[in-house]
């Protein structure tokens, strides 16, 4: 077997490598309702406090505490949205809605289920600590917090956070563009027909998947025949629309993995060889700066080098202060053979078992058996070491792909 001439690099220093030319985008500012998934690209400190005025927590009556109870006069009502200028003295009670700001005299709230009304009378019906069912100015949050870091990921909570502070758009990393890129003369597309000798395509589609989901934008760049001319026209467009490009197939040792020499001419190849399985010939480039995945064809290595090399990057190019998978340590329910030589991951199912974490795999591991990634919320990372057979019971590294649970 011929050898390869690239040095066969650990998994840790590939992926520094990856992340040492992975540069974050230029941030772009976007209203509220755009800012879903995207990292901030600024700190965010609250000019204002929450809430703004002390604040009834329930329905009921604005009291003063030292009162107790007993029967009082109602002297008004309170609602969310105004402020009304009924003061509330001893012996007289105010009627509040939640939200609603405290009237001035009353220092707390009673709510209704603990009253009764009659003929303009309020029984209060039980004792009453100040302050009781009131928020006061600034107890959520208070002027001058930094609230939410650079890097921070934006969800629900996050962009609730920001619409309370009154900020109507922030500034953001934007998606990196991703060109996806087949490569190989026997892929057709899903829905054409197959000749002899020919499979389809499936890379192309769970890879623009797995940018997706990694919060950038796909750009579909086809399949490219394994002809010089071809590769170099798909790669030089890619490049041009995209902030990255993510090949797979033509990165091993046959006579038409045409990708490593064609990136070598056209820019530097960073390495070419990874002490993993799957996705040894896994390959990094860069282009003109914009970073170039060359990942290997089978299905699952391809999967598998993504979420390990192309994932991470993608976040750290959207500004993502947050790059790794949680890991987890998990017992295994059965015996797992695993390669000797090289770090391996193992897909898996992972899931709780009284206070454990336990991991059955997801069968052959082939590493053309989509099924074996299919359903798997976790990577085991088998280290290579001894024998290459853990029994049932080993505890193994777990990196969890998704924090879902199989019922
Ligand atoms: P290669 O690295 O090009 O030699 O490809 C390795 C294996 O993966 C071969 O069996 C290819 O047919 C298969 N393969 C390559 N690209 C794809 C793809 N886009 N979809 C499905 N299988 C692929
Ligand atoms: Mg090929």
């Amino acid at each position: 077997m011929p050898e390869s001439p690239y040095v066969m690099l650990s998994v840790d220093a590939a992926l520094r490598l990856v992340l040492a030319h992975a540069s974050r985008l230029t941030p772009v500012r976007l209203p509220l309702r755009a800012l879903g998934g995207r990292a901030l690209a600024e700190d965010i400190v609250s000019a204002e406090a929450i809430p703004p005025f002390a604040a009834a927590a329930k329905d009921g009556y604005a009291v003063i505490a030292a009162d107790g109870p007993g029967w009082r006069r109602l002297v008004g009502e309170q609602m969310a949205g105004y402020v009304g200028n009924e003061r509330v003295t001893p012996g007289a009670v105010v009627r509040i809605t939640t939200g609603a700001p405290l009237p001035p005299g009353a220092d707390a709230v009673v709510m209704v289920e603990q009253t009764q009304e009659q003929a303009g009378l309020v029984e209060i019906q039980t004792g009453v600590a100040p302050l009781a069912d009131v928020r006061p100015p600034g107890i959520d949050l208070e002027v001058g917090q930094r609230v939410l870091s650079q890097g921070q990921r934006l969800g629900p909570a996050e962009i609730g956070l920001l619409a309370s502070l009154g900020l109507p758009d922030a500034l953001v990393f934007p998606a990196p563009r991703v060109a996806v890129l087949s490569t190989g003369d026997e892929l057709r597309s899903p829905g054409e027909t197959l000749a002899p000798g020919q499979i389809r395509d499936s890379n192309r589609f769970s890879l623009m998947a797995a940018v997706q989901e990694a919060g950038g934008e796909p750009l579909d760049l086809g399949i490219a025949r394994d002809r010089q001319g071809d590769l170099e026209a798909c790669i030089r467009d890619g490049l041009l629309a995209a902030d990255t490009l993510v090949t797979s197939g033509g990165v091993s040792m046959g006579q038409l993995d045409l990708l490593k020499p064609l990136l070598e001419m056209q820019g530097t190849v960073h390495f070419g060889r990874v002490n993993m399985k799957p996705g040894k010939p896994l390959t990094f480039a860069t282009i003109a700066d914009k970073p170039v995945f060359a990942l290997p064809g089978f299905p699952v290595s391809s999967l598998v080098a993504f979420e390990l090399f192309v994932r991470p990057a993608l976040l750290q190019m959207q500004g993502r202060a947050d790059l790794a998978r949680l890991q987890v340590a998990v017992r295994l329910t059965h015996a797992v053979h695993h390669d000797p030589q090289r770090w391996e991951f193992v897909r898996a199912v992972v899931r709780r078992e009284g206070d454990a974490l336990i991991a059955t795999t997801t069968g052959s591991q082939s590493s053309g058996r989509l099924l074996s990634m299919v359903g798997a919320n976790a990577l085991l990372q088998l280290a290579p070491a001894g024998s290459g057979t853990l029994p049932a019971g080993a505890l193994v590294s777990a990196l969890l792909l998704n924090s879902n649970s199989p019922r």
